[in-house]
């Protein structure tokens, strides 16, 4: 059975051998010759119809899941996808008994990039475990980042690269992807599927059935697929705390790690290119969720801001602000950042959002500690005054103050009638020079397609802001690369259709130009908290290796290599 029949004008059912041409092209547009064909298709539909579902937009085909029942798999030393799928055909392969779920293929078209449809697809594959009780599902993941990352990391072995994480997620794409579904890592499977950019091997997943053998099957699938916040605290439960209690059987975890994984979740270190010591520094990078941006609370906020949404979701941790601190210090304690860099989904300077004693506590702990030399912290112009940044030069003492404003445009109608920023060009300037006088330094947020914007449009005007920013006294500039977080305006335009984040090609075009001109501007990330449900992407077979690419260039100031792709072609103007 189907649990979503309609979501975001995307309908969705099981196959039947009616579809099966169709699919059969579908398949091809999305894997090339590797892509199932009409017999694999038809064999699984007529082995197991209960498990293959389709998405259809407009009438076309821009989705598929399959999958089928086997044994534990984790218990067999290794297998290909060809072995365990019967070849893509199940009548071999699936076991009307078994007592899990093995992910056949999940196939998304790439006109549906951004839209969660791989998310929604799996939905169905989660509903349908928890109705049958199952014990969980299996899914064999490529590493098409692990070429590239090896070409640069010679020595690195498979199973050492599955663990390796960035920002407390997993590194590799997919995997990332998956991780954040609950699918983990189990273990690597060579020969998995040919696929070069994987050096063919593949990475078995696993996610357990939180409610296996429960009774009211019924109303726990119906929670689980209708209610998001219902998922989200099964998230929070399952996928971040149970494990590291119950010492699942299939992905190894412990207690200790749980501690460490509520610490990453506040508290991350990253890498980060310094355009002044020109090499990579760690930053060590604070969640702070304070009570909320002010300016949120009293227009509605800025268009594209989705922020309230995280600081509202830590409610209970305000009120323990050093608490958390001394929780986060368990990420640094065997390194040693260079700065702290600081979020909070607001104003720093703010004593409504982050207590002054707070704030004072911070300087002197960047104060008092040798081989921190910076601290970052984010600020609307309003709270930016001169008692504030006295107070904190003072403490800080010799140790610099970079303070983040959000500029986003050089542009005063696209800054406050579409941003809604609420901010004057005078105003801005007077802080820059507020902020100089006290030797302070500004970062400036520029943003890159607010809504109404073309690609093009975009580009044009994030290189105007850069510019702008840079003659007014900015010393680094942050490119923020639209993404689209759910509750906001933005995310109403792209439900609509009117607003898509810009392509990874827009992206490149702004990173050749910053380049061209040395200018000190970093790559903002693509993802933030809440979670976004669209970012910048081309077609699924460049984007992986353009994300590397653009992640080499934050944290090491060189670009990675860029694959040439068809998809280029459809945005002539960028070439
Ligand atoms: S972008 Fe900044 S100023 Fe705008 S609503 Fe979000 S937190 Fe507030
Ligand atoms: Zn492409």
């Amino acid at each position: 059975m189907v649990f979503i029949k309609k979501k975001n004008g995307i309908s969705f059912r099981l196959a039947t051998e009616t579809d099966v041409e169709k699919m059969a092209i579908f398949e091809k547009d999305v894997w090339g010759e590797t892509g199932a064909d009409e017999e694999k298709i038809s064999s699984r539909i007529k082995t197991f119809p209960g498990g293959n579902i389709i998405a259809l937009y407009q009438g076309d085909v821009v989705g598929y899941i399959s999958f089928e029942y086997v044994d534990n798999v984790a218990k067999m030393s290794n297998f290909s996808w060809s072995e365990i799928t019967d070849n893509g055909k199940i009548s071999q392969s699936h076991s009307p008994q078994g007592k899990y779920i093995y992910g056949v293929t999940i196939s998304v078209h790439r006109s549906m990039n951004g839209k969660n449809l791989s998310t929604l697809l799996m939905l169905h594959a989660w509903g349908h475990l928890i109705l049958n009780n199952k014990t969980g599902v299996f899914l064999g993941s490529r590493i098409p980042d692990f070429k590239n990352y090896k070409k640069w990391h010679p020595n690195i072995d498979v199973n050492d690269y599955i663990k390796l994480r960035r920002n407390g997620k997993l590194r590799g794409y997919e995997l990332r992807m998956y991780g954040e579904e609950g699918l983990l890592p189990v273990k690597v499977l060579s020969d998995y599927f040919p696929d070069e950019a994987s050096l063919n091997y593949g990475v078995l997943l696993y996610l357990e059935n939180p409610f296996y053998r429960w009774p009211f099957r019924r109303i726990l699938t119906w929670l689980f697929m209708k209610a998001p916040l219902f998922r989200k605290f099964l998230d929070w439960l399952f996928v971040s705390i149970v494990p590291y209690f119950t010492r699942n059987k299939n992905t190894t975890k412990t207690r200790k790690g749980m501690i460490k994984s509520i610490s990453e979740s506040y508290s991350v270190i990253k890498n980060k290119y310094s355009f002044w010591e020109k090499k990579t520094i760690q930053s060590w990078l604070l969640m702070l969720p304070g009570s909320g941006c002010e300016h949120h609370k009293k227009t509605g906020g800025c268009t594209m801001c989705g922020f309230h949404q995280a600081t509202d979701k830590y409610t209970h941790i305000r009120l323990f602000f050093k608490a958390m601190f001394l929780l986060a210090q368990r990420v640094v304690r065997n390194v040693r950042p260079q700065e702290i860099f600081v979020f909070n989904g607001g104003s720093f300077f703010n004593d409504k959002e982050i207590p002054v004693n707070f704030q004072k506590y911070l300087y002197r702990h960047v104060a008092s500690n040798n081989y921190l030399q910076r601290l970052v912290v984010e600020s609307r112009c309003e709270y930016i005054t001169a008692d504030k940044i006295s107070l904190a030069t003072k403490i800080l003492g010799n140790k610099k103050l970079m303070v983040g404003i959000g500029l986003e445009s050089q542009d005063d109608h696209i800054r406050n009638k579409i941003v809604c920023k609420s901010l004057t060009k005078a105003r801005f300037e007077e802080k820059v020079n507020l902020l100089k006088e006290y030797g302070a330094d500004v970062l400036a947020y520029v943003f890159l397609k607010p809504i109404g914007l073309t690609d093009e449009e975009a580009f044009e005007e994030a290189i105007k802001t850069i510019k702008y920013a840079l003659s007014v006294g900015v010393k680094e500039i942050a490119l923020s690369c639209a993404f689209v977080q759910e509750g906001t305006k933005m995310s109403q335009a792209y439900h609509e259709g009117r607003f898509t984040p810009p392509s990874l090609w827009t992206v490149l075009k702004v990173i050749a130009e910053i380049r061209a001109n040395n200018w000190p501007v970093h790559i903002g990330g693509f993802s933030d908290e809440p979670k976004p449900i669209a970012i910048p992407c081309n077609c699924p077979d460049c984007s992986p290796q353009i994300y590397e690419a653009i992640e080499q260039l934050r944290e090491k100031g060189i670009l990675g290599s860029i694959p040439t792709c068809n998809c280029l072609t459809t945005n002539k103007s960028l070439i």
